[in-house]
């Protein structure tokens, strides 16, 4: 018999669909690159910085993150992803068995670092005008609520007011995921500082360009931050991925400001678009639409066959099909809506 937790029975690991394609608009990642200083940093990386640990906590990374965040250090931690501040935050708040609270849909590896943690998890349906349902999050008793803002996969945002109001009333933590908060009109991050109960994850895997070096944060007050940080341990992203972060987060910050606007301005072009071919995409803050479309996975494999990769969803609470569309540079935003059209023929 394989020796196995009891709980990780029937556990299927985490698996998005990989198909390589010419254009993929798949996974929210930044179409347009990373910034040059992050390139820079990788080219001028020396062997001495392989060979040796990075230092524990990476104070260095939290650094250039308490100037672009406005937060000081203590109110900082990183990890191997915002995934991962995720996971340890679950592990650092909750006992096995307790229970978390996720509005539905949302991001599906809710569900999986629950099960890993050994978690209770009760997803809360959206309202129909796709705000949280805070009554319905609040009566669950849940220790830990998860909300996403602007949220993966509808791209829609949760009001001020709304929030506040589940913040005030929580149990428990409140963790707030800002992974697309460079592409919002606003960002809640202030509630890490006004409310003793709110942890802020971010990622610079999405309007960073950086998803492939694994590097993310969350933010909370320094006591909060502190019980991550045991869950985390102190070595997570390797040397190389903490040099490119703080070149990012430094000169980088206006090339990722740019081109956050630029993948704002193509967003509302391509809505227009879709509207033109008679589709009706979800308002989204994020760096993709969502558009309800019947039969969204047969038009998606249809659109692979045309060589562009956008994710299909079957079935999502109150959507029901659809396909999430990465925005990027407009030549690809062109082969998607030509692959859509012929698909849907
Ligand atoms: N939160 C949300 C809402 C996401 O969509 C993603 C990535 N798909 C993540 C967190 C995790 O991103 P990363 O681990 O690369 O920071």
């Amino acid at each position: 018999m394989t020796p196995r937790r009891a709980s990780y029975e029937g556990i299927s690991l985490y698996s998005p669909p990989a198909v390589p394609c010419r254009v993929d608009l798949s996974d929210n990642t930044n179409l347009f690159g990373m910034p040059p200083a992050a390139e820079q940093a990788l080219r001028d990386f020396t062997p001495s910085l392989i060979t040796r640990y990075p230092v524990s906590y990476a104070p260095e990374l939290k650094k250039a993150l308490s100037a672009y965040s406005g937060f000081e250090a203590s109110w900082l931690t990183t990890g191997c992803g915002s995934d991962d501040l995720i996971d340890c935050a679950l592990r650092a708040f909750l006992e096995p068995g307790e229970r978390i609270a996720v509005p539905e849909p949302s991001f599906s590896m809710m569900s999986y670092f629950a099960k890993v943690n050994g978690l209770q998890y009760t997803p809360v349906p959206l309202r129909s005008d796709f705000e949280i349902d805070v009554d319905g999050l609040l009566a669950t008793g849940a220790r830990l609520i998860y909300v996403c803002s602007p949220n993966n996969p509808t791209g829609t945002v949760v009001s001020r007011a709304v929030l506040e109001r589940l913040v005030d009333a929580a149990p428990g933590i409140v963790l707030l995921d800002e992974a697309y908060t460079e592409f919002a009109s606003a960002s809640h991050v202030d509630l890490a500082r006004s409310r003793p109960n709110v942890i802020v994850t971010r990622t610079l895997s999405k309007a960073f360009g950086l998803a492939g070096m694994r590097v993310g944060y969350a933010i909370g007050r320094p006591e909060l931050v502190a019980e991550i940080e045991k869950a985390r341990g102190p070595y997570k992203h390797s040397g190389l991925a903490e040099r490119m972060a703080i070149a990012a987060l430094t000169e980088g910050v206006s090339w990722v400001k740019a081109r956050a606007e630029d993948a704002k301005e193509i967003r509302k072009r391509l809505v227009a678009e879709l509207k033109a071919q008679g589709l009706e995409p979800l308002p989204s803050e994020a760096n993709f639409v969502l558009v309800p479309l019947p039969g969204a996975p047969q038009v998606a494999a249809r659109m692979r066959e045309r060589d562009v990769n956008v994710r299909a969803f079957q079935g999502l609470a109150g959507v029901g099909d659809a396909l999430r569309i990465g925005c990027g540079p407009w030549p690809l935003m062109e082969a998607a809506l030509q692959a859509l059209r012929e698909a849907r023929r």
